[in-house]
């Protein structure tokens, strides 16, 4: 794994939060996008060579509105940069961790991602991601 790629963050009302981040971070979002087979809308903010990824459910089934109605607002995921999803998946695989998707799917600002289980992370929810046009 490269890098920390982004910190998700699930957010109750996206419109309001970039607002707030917006303040926080003194930029603004760069790309909103609604990633729809994850049920999200999503916004990402840049701050050097890290990015924030605020993330709101766009219906009651999504994976981020079961995430808020449990645990509220807060960091949902750690995203990290690799060089080869595949590879890395077939690894974490063999080494006994989780995969939450058997293949990568095309996840929010032009990644292949795959998640992993927090069960076997200590909680935290982890994403893989590959940018698509950098192999
Ligand atoms: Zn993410």
């Amino acid at each position: 794994m490269k890098k920390i790629e982004h910190i998700g963050i699930a957010v109750n009302n996206l419109e309001e939060a970039c607002h707030l981040y917006e303040k926080l971070l003194g930029i603004s979002a760069y790309k909103t996008e609604e990633v729809a087979s994850e049920g999200v809308n999503t916004a990402f903010f840049k701050t050097g060579a890290n990015k924030i990824e605020l993330l709101e459910a766009t219906s009651d089934d999504s994976p981020i509105a079961k995430f808020l109605a449990k645990k509220g607002e807060g960091i949902h995921h750690i995203a990290f940069d690799v060089a080869d999803i595949y590879l890395e998946m077939e690894r974490l695989k063999a080494a006994g961790f989780q995969l939450l998707n058997e293949n990568p799917k095309k996840g929010a600002d032009n990644k292949l991602v795959c998640f992993v289980h927090p069960k076997g992370t200590k909680g935290v929810l982890i994403e893989l991601c590959q940018e698509i046009n950098n192999p």
